[in-house]
């Protein structure tokens, strides 16, 4: 351990800093190419001069210092040239703070009123116009041209009101859990734990569930197109060009709003290592095991692990109300499970409000760090298998958990202590982060964004851009065939139903292997491995056939007796008389009905591809309404009714991350 730690007291901070000159370069390349009016490689290389720049003033020697200012403001002509006057404005604002020199105050009137005419506010534009016009002193011939714009402004134009986004739970929220909709709830099981069931009848398309993450990182593959912190594809920001760190030139934010936030709590306890954590292969988990300390601040952490991870953990007197009974069976484990149950309803009071770890401005800094600890309730009674762990399997997340203390070291994380409580610090969170680990290990979802073409539907794909941990999302248990399909709105995870439910089923979650791509044998051996157990959804016991091995046989009908879960393949010429389960009747004339209502199935299917082809979402009622018709009288594995559940998926995605390949890249 001493070895180690002095091999990790030496990590110095790798990274890619700021430079001047660079910046220079690039804004004078991206000058040449707008010449060329090569608009494309203009934007990149000017947004390349934002983000290497130096901070304004620290660089006199090049531009006297306002290197910054001017990338911005070769950026926002760029912009506005392609059509985005609402970036351009936002830059231009930016390079105004960034001491734009004072001889340019004319053209920075005069672009602005460009910028307002092109986001249709012609008032604004006017009084821009104006301005630049008072600041042009003697020059007429400048003046002239600015008079034909202000006559070109056409004032019946007027900015129509942008449309707010937003998927809203069926059913209505749940009161203490806020992500989840009414129509299902929480419950727990001995040997399954918590786990999410219905709580009433759940149609095909229902919204179950839109849950914000506690923590979450963007792959390092996509530091250079996404936001840092809000995971948006930056080139398709119609309201904003990307943002610099001040420090370093590896990442880019979509807004000044999600700069801010991530420079005052994570980033700047990140910054410096990234291109350590890239270089050294480290794990996306680690990443997150990591930010769910920088994201809280010293203070929350160590409040967070007192009272979620170390053995002592400190209850409020009197708060402990219906304690959860556990098993007989009372191991240090479990008993630390059943105090976390407790803290958990402690906390749910709290929780009642929509806790969301999102925050606008810089002052919520604090009311941030408090929802982060209330959400840590939930979040820190997730299970960890730490029973089960073995030795090899502490040590590597031991060793990876110090590295990153000692980055935390070198990032100043405890500079405020002195040396006798920085060594108690550094092991508390040296153990947090290893409990974080162990937890995102069963825990973290994959954020991903669908990739598309010139087409909505056809070929496109799910590409994975971060991961994250939702606190009420990782409550959902895993089948082979699930109920539900996700997708992303930004960090938002949306789980939507994609066959029906009745009032006591499982709300299952698909973690990886779907038996329709996958072998039993396949997922049996991939559940083992990441997930330390072994499956028993109604796939694997059945031993169902993948997509490619099932035919378009006859579909299998349910029992009429609605308590018996018996089922019979509809074959005309072998019809059982009765059930073979529990003997009801089975009636040849309700058969005929039942083959009536799947041939009504089959068609609405049909209709919601043809619509799909037609890139209508209109598909999505149809196909809801086939899927739910078949599960009156029919059960699966059933080919068609599992293709319509895969379409019901892209359709629900297009909902979400989006990215359209421009056609030129294709
Ligand atoms: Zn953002
Ligand atoms: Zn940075
Ligand atoms: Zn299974
Ligand atoms: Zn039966």
């Amino acid at each position: 351990m001493t070895t180690l730690q002095t091999v990790f007291s030496r990590i110095e901070p790798i990274y890619r800093g700021k430079d001047a000159r660079v910046s220079y370069e690039r804004r004078i390349a991206a000058q040449a190419a707008l010449k060329e009016n090569e608009l494309p490689k203009a934007l990149s290389l000017a947004s390349q001069a934002v983000l290497r720049s130096t901070m304004t003033g620290v660089d006199e020697v090049i531009d006297g210092g306002v290197t910054l200012a001017l990338a911005l403001w070769v950026r926002s002509e760029v912009l506005l040239k392609l059509e985005k006057p609402n970036a351009a404005l936002e830059d231009l604002k930016l390079a105004l703070k960034e001491r734009l020199p004072a001889k340019m105050r004319a053209q920075y009137y005069w672009r602005m009123g460009h910028c307002y005419k092109g986001a249709l506010e012609p008032t604004r534009a006017k009084v821009s116009y104006e301005l630049a016009g008072r600041l042009l002193g003697n020059n007429e011939e400048a003046k002239i041209e600015l008079q034909k714009d202000i006559e070109s402004l056409d004032h019946t134009l007027n900015k129509s009101a942008t449309k707010s986004s937003g998927i809203t739970l069926t059913g209505g929220a749940k009161m203490n859990k806020p992500a989840l909709s009414k129509l299902v709830k929480i419950t727990e099981e001995e040997n399954k734990g918590r786990f999410v069931v219905a709580n009433d009848q759940i149609k095909t398309g229902d919204v179950l569930l839109v849950d914000s993450p506690y923590a979450a990182c963007l792959i390092s593959d996509y530091y250079g197109s996404h936001c840092l912190h809000c995971f948006k594809r930056l080139e398709i920001c119609d309201n904003g060009a990307p943002i610099w760190c001040p420090i370093c030139s590896g990442v880019a934010f979509c807004s000044v709003e999600c700069r801010d936030v991530a420079v005052t709590t994570y980033h700047p306890h990140e910054c410096k290592f990234i291109d350590i954590f890239i270089g050294s292969g480290m794990s996306i988990l680690s990443h997150i095991a990591l930010r769910m300390i920088t994201q809280a601040g010293l203070e929350t952490s160590l409040q967070i692990y007192s009272s979620y991870v170390n053995n002592g953990i400190k209850t409020v007197e009197g708060t402990i109300v219906n304690d959860i009974e556990g098993s007989a069976k009372k191991s240090r484990i479990k008993s630390r499970k059943e105090r976390l149950n407790r803290s958990r309803k402690y906390h749910k009071n709290f929780s009642d409000q929509n806790v969301n770890c999102e925050t606008k401005s810089v002052e919520d800094k604090e009311s941030y760090q408090d929802k982060l600890e209330m959400t840590a309730a939930q979040i820190y009674s997730l299970c960890t298998h730490s029973t089960s762990r073995k030795g090899r399997d502490y040590l590597k997340r031991v060793v990876m958990a110090m590295f990153l203390t000692e980055c935390l070291k070198r990032s100043g994380f405890f500079n405020k202590l002195d040396m006798e409580s920085e060594i108690k610090a550094k092991t508390s969170i040296c153990e947090l982060i290893i409990h974080n680990l162990q937890l995102l290990q069963f825990n973290a979802h994959e954020i991903y964004e669908t990739v598309r073409g010139q087409h909505q539907f056809s070929g496109s794909k799910p590409v994975y851009i971060a991961v994250g941990i939702y606190p009420t999302g990782a409550l959902f248990n895993h089948e082979c065939y699930p109920a539900v399909a996700r997708y992303f709105e930004g960090k938002k995870i949306v789980l939507r139903a994609i066959r029906p439910l009745s009032p006591g089923a499982t709300v299952s979650e698909n973690y990886g292997p779907h038996f329709l791509v996958r072998s039993y044998k396949e997922r049996r051996r991939a559940l083992a491995c990441r997930y330390w157990f072994q499956c028993e959804c109604v796939a694997c016991r059945e031993d169902w056939p993948t997509l490619k091995q099932m035919q378009s046989l006859t579909p299998y009908l349910r029992c009429p007796n609605t308590d018996c879960s018996s089922k019979f393949q509809a074959n005309p010429k072998s019809l059982p008389s009765k059930c073979s389960k529990c003997s009801t009747v089975i009636d040849p004339k309700l058969i005929k009905m039942c083959m009536e209502n799947i041939d009504e199935c089959q068609t609405l299917y049909q209709e919601g591809a043809k619509l799909m082809d037609q890139e209508n979402l209109d598909a999505l009622s149809s196909l809801c309404k086939g899927v739910d018709l078949f599960h009156e009288v029919a059960t699966p594995p059933h080919r068609d009714t599992h293709l319509a559940q895969e379409s019901l998926r892209v359709c629900f995605a297009a909902a979400g991350n989006i990215y359209k390949v421009p056609e030129a890249n294709i």
